[in-house]
């Protein structure tokens, strides 16, 4: 099963980055997400493929038609929060508002219910797993935030599951669907997104993905756009990770969809077999 969801931003949101932090900085930046979501579209009208959108609630209230456009062409829209901050770095009340804010902008423009969400960076830990607890009080279903290795923003190693399980924390149960990863040599790949996706070769990415049974994706508009500006106050290496790969990342997201079969979180809720699947109590 392969999962294809994009993380829908601007290419500066940028986290654990001063001059990128909060819609201060972002008035600076000049606006892309319009042409680079005409982009994203394009590809999946090519290789007709089904995607779960997980959107800024910020997006939604600066530019309300990218949201409506998600939703008329039928792809799900889920929830990335509305001010794409570190969770862990907020407090239970602060998190919450920011969540109820998101979902009540996408909603109020797509008319539909939102159910999913995914945390800016993965960044539910040990220490801020209140979160699950909010977002099923706020009608999320279905999660995708659990990152079930150790990374640089979050990172919930204990989950020990990468596949579709029901969580339990504190008596609430979310559907998740985490990250999934390749190990390679002694370190957790995740080729799926973001910086790892467009450095390896697709070679690589096919051997991985065909050996992988389950396969949840996170790509950025940015991670299409080789034209974006340069954020000057990166640190050189996170410049890397920002930049590599983006001049031939569309040509190698088309040839993934078209050698393998990718659907939405909708779909793929509707194969699984919820009552036999793992339990995982966090
Ligand atoms: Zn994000």
């Amino acid at each position: 099963m392969n999962i294809l969801t994009f993380d829908i931003e601007e290419w500066f949101h940028i986290l654990d980055n001063e001059s990128t932090k909060t819609i201060n900085e972002w008035k600076n930046y000049d606006v892309r997400i319009h042409q680079n979501m005409e982009r994203i579209f394009n590809i999946l009208e090519r290789t007709k493929t089904k995607a779960t959108f997980f959107c800024l609630g910020w997006i939604g209230e600066t530019y309300p038609e990218i949201i409506k456009e998600i939703s008329n062409r039928g792809y799900e829209v889920g929830s990335h929060t509305r001010m794409h901050q570190l969770i862990y770095e907020q407090t239970p009340a602060e998190f919450e508002k920011d969540l109820e804010f998101s979902i009540k902008t996408l909603e109020n423009i797509t008319g539909q219910k939102v159910k999913y969400f995914r945390a800016p960076g993965f960044s539910i830990r040990e220490e801020n797993k209140w979160a699950f607890e909010i977002l099923v009080k706020h009608g999320i279903e279905i999660d995708a935030s659990v990152f079930p290795a150790k990374r640089a923003h979050g990172g919930l190693p204990s989950y020990g599951k990468a596949e579709p399980s029901l969580l339990r924390y504190n008596g609430i149960t979310l559907k998740e669907f985490p990250i999934n990863f390749k190990s390679y040599l002694g370190k957790s790949i995740v080729f799926s997104g973001g910086g790892y996706f467009r450095l390896f070769p697709y070679s690589i990415i096919k051997n991985w993905t065909s050996e992988s049974e389950y396969l949840m994706s996170y790509l950025h508009p940015r991670d299409f756009d080789f034209k974006q500006p340069m954020i000057k106050e990166l640190p050189l290496s996170r410049k890397f990770k920002s930049y590599v790969g983006l001049k031939g990342s569309e040509k190698k997201l088309v040839r993934w969809l078209k050698d393998f079969e990718f659907t939405d979180i909708g779909t793929a809720t509707k194969q699984i077999d919820w009552n036999n699947i793992p339990i995982v109590d966090i």
